[in-house]
């Protein structure tokens, strides 16, 4: 069996969902990520262990009583095994031996161990004791080509010491799993935690499946996928146990203390509470072991579920609440690695809400995203003469709130409405133009809005803002209309820097009673004609209309600087589509659909009409080439690409080109980003939306 491990859907940061294909016939596979189970002798009397785990996906093995065909192949045939020994290398290769017809069935996996005593190694010894270790290890992996095995790896707090595991890993492909060894521990380095994962994505096959064993508890499962971890091994649960440890998550207690039982598990709402003071019986152990790996599942179907359906990122936040290890982790990732994560993390989602929570969200990957792609592409419209300043409202898309709908009553009065530019300020997003209002993450994010703003979030909108107002004349008037402390200091931070005249509304009471709207209509109309167009700018009418002023910029963000205007030369018409309740894009003059605005992510999906003219104006936009001429099927795989773009984003729409290039043959969403595909041989790229036939 060549292929191992699938990607189904990249999540942020480097989290992901897959699949572990046990055989050939369909529907035999261990969803990642996942928790894997001890299987104990004293776990599989226990009927209660049998009913909570009958269809768990996948457990480890340690023992060679385990290893019975009637076992594995009868009771468990849909379920994975791991099996590892906790003995020397020679052990290890001697049951592999004695049991080959075991291992070569398609639901086990063989975890080559890696037992040398932990402490007291200094990094000379360390280093030798490995590359010692790995020769045994490469004859073992030449000797069985085609069994499927895992590699442990243990760096003893020394990211470099991966460079000696890194030939044996690129040379044999029977290697689909690595076993990170106490890497993860709450006493970890965490700059070595993320060395390791980082260098690990960067320079080794993406589809080896990642998997964490050594002293983890689930508090740490939400950070550990978040690092890209597929499987974790709930182990050390089982030596908790011995030491009288109950897991809530959130605590490990000490179990005597425990008084309420914060779980409806089996254990806890029977015998547990009888057990409890007992300092040494076996059925207390046994109870307690079971409430702790159910905690440790229960925790992990969390996880599953919410990586589908929810904000993830905000999930991972959450938990760092509990942990100082998690909260450095997410910062020194977010703000020292974002150049890497950024070809990782989802452009778009389509989750009801972003939760931003303070501080923790400010840089993740996915607002860095917008901040920097926004001040990259997003480009003045030419006839702009007057510029307004409006705070952000809870209710998103802005324009629909109650709030800037006043603000509009009172803007649309001017029949040169569309020569002013709107520039919306917020936390921790920052300054955002009208027309992007509608786009991922603008269009969902959701954060407390108290008029407390700390020092951090000014911050970041006030340099944003600056970064918009120096792409436009400095004579061009800007009018605030904001009345909080922090939007204005945000405006008097930007001011400081810039030569541009500010003018600020007066505002009675709140934003919008009838004197403030009164005081912006006059200071709109004494400031709306003070500056000149040097040059005429000749405007076609339908550049008027807010959606497509809206849909210009949008295509910009999405494709480049000034692709919108040059796409949409020949005017568009917009047009909603009452089913899908999104817009559909269509060329004045050909009458040709162009493309669909996407209510929920916010993006333009190009029709191969709108894409041809994008790929003729921009030849390098977001191209994957083709190994032929046509495609067949809705998903692009991997060994069909000879050539792509180094910086293609999941989620992000790419161009298939034939393989001469010449010829735009599809459409497509990515799944995968520029690292993934450059660090694969095989799996799912994107999927083909639209192509010719
Ligand atoms: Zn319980």
């Amino acid at each position: 069996m060549n292929y191992f491990y699938e990607i189904l859907n990249k999540r942020i940061g480097y989290s992901r969902v897959g699949r572990i294909k046990l055989s050939k016939e369909p529907k035999k596979y261990v969803e990642t990520p996942n928790v894997i189970l001890p299987m104990r002798n004293f776990l599989m009397k226990d009927v209660n262990f049998l009913e909570e785990f009958e269809d768990h996906e996948i457990f480890l093995i340690t023992k060679e009583v385990f290893l019975k065909i009637g076992f594995l192949r009868d009771k468990f045939r849909n379920t994975a095994f791991i099996f590892t020994h906790t003995g020397t290398l020679q052990t290890f290769i001697e049951i592999l031996e004695n049991n080959i017809d075991i291992f070569s069935e398609d639901n086990i996996i063989l975890l080559i161990p890696f037992n040398i005593p932990t402490t007291t190694l200094n990094e000379n010894f360390a280093k030798n004791e490995i590359v010692h270790h790995l020769k045994s290890v490469k004859k073992l992996l030449e000797n069985f080509p085609n069994l499927n095995f895992g590699l442990s790896i243990k760096i003893f707090e020394h990211p470099q010491f991966l460079d000696l595991y890194s030939p044996l890993i690129k040379e044999n492909k029977n290697i689909k799993l690595l076993n990170l060894i106490d890497f993860f521990t709450a006493n970890t380095n965490f700059r070595n935690v993320l060395d390791l994962v980082i260098s690990i994505k960067q320079n080794f096959d993406n589809n080896l499946v990642l998997m964490a064993s050594g002293r983890i508890i689930p508090k740490y499962f939400p950070i550990l996928i978040y690092l890209g971890i597929d499987l974790i091994d709930s182990s050390y649960l089982q030596y908790l146990t011995s030491e009288n440890f109950y897991d809530t998550i959130e605590f490990l207690l000490p179990i005597y203390k425990v008084k309420y039982f914060p779980c409806s598990c089996v254990a806890c709402q029977t015998k547990l509470k009888n057990f409890q003071s007992m300092k040494y019986s076996d059925e207390k152990f046994e109870y307690l072991c079971l409430h702790n790996l159910i905690a440790a599942k229960t925790y992990m179907n969390k996880i599953k579920q919410y990586l589908r359906t929810e904000d993830f990122r905000a999930f991972v936040e959450k938990s760092s609440f509990d942990d100082v290890l998690i909260v450095s982790i997410l910062k020194v990732l977010d703000r020292q690695y974002f150049d890497l994560i950024k070809y990782e993390t989802p452009i778009t989602d389509s989750f009801s809400t972003v939760k931003c929570f303070g501080p923790s969200s400010y840089y993740r990957p996915d607002f860095q995203q917008f901040r920097e792609r926004l001040i990259k592409y997003f480009s003045p419209e030419p006839w702009t003469k007057l510029i307004i300043i409006f705070p952000c409202s809870a209710r998103k898309p802005y324009s629909a709130s109650k709030s800037h709908k006043k603000f509009h009553s009172v803007l649309r009065k001017f029949p040169d409405f569309p020569d002013f530019q709107e520039i919306i300020l917020t936390s921790p997003l920052g300054a955002i133009p009208r027309q992007l209002e509608n786009i991922y993450p603008v269009n969902s994010y959701d954060i407390s809005v108290t008029g407390f703003w700390d020092n951090e979030e000014i911050d970041l909108a006030s340099k944003m803002l600056v970064e918009l107002l120096k792409m436009y004349n400095p004579k061009i008037p800007i009018i605030c209309h904001v009345s909080d402390k922090g939007y204005k200091e945000i405006v008097l931070r930007a001011q400081k820097q810039l030569p541009n005249q500010f003018y600020f509304t007066e505002v009675y009471k709140n934003l919008t009673t009838s004197d403030s709207m009164k005081s912006l209509e006059n200071i709109v109309k004494n400031l709306k004609d003070s500056f000149n167009l040097n040059e005429k700018i000749t405007k076609s009418k339908y550049y008027s209309k807010s959606w497509v002023r809206k849909l210009v910029k949008v295509a910009d963000y999405q494709f480049g600087s000034n692709i919108g205007m040059e796409i949409f030369s020949k005017g568009i018409r917009v047009k909603k589509n009452n089913a899908s309740k999104n817009l559909d894009v269509i060329d004045i003059e050909k009458k040709i659909l162009l493309g669909k605005f996407l209510v929920k992510t916010g993006q333009i999906e190009l029709t191969l009409k709108g894409a041809e003219i994008l790929s003729s104006i921009d030849k390098e936009f977001n191209i994957v080439v083709f190994d032929g001429d046509l495609i067949k099927g809705n998903t692009l795989f991997r060994p069909g690409i000879v050539e792509f773009s180094q910086n293609l984003i999941p989620n992000n729409y790419a161009i298939i080109l034939d393989k001469s290039k010449k010829r735009v043959i599809g459409l497509a969403k990515l799944i995968v980003g520029s690292n993934y595909i450059k660090n694969s041989s095989n799996g799912r790229i994107a999927k083909v939306y639209e192509k010719i036939s």
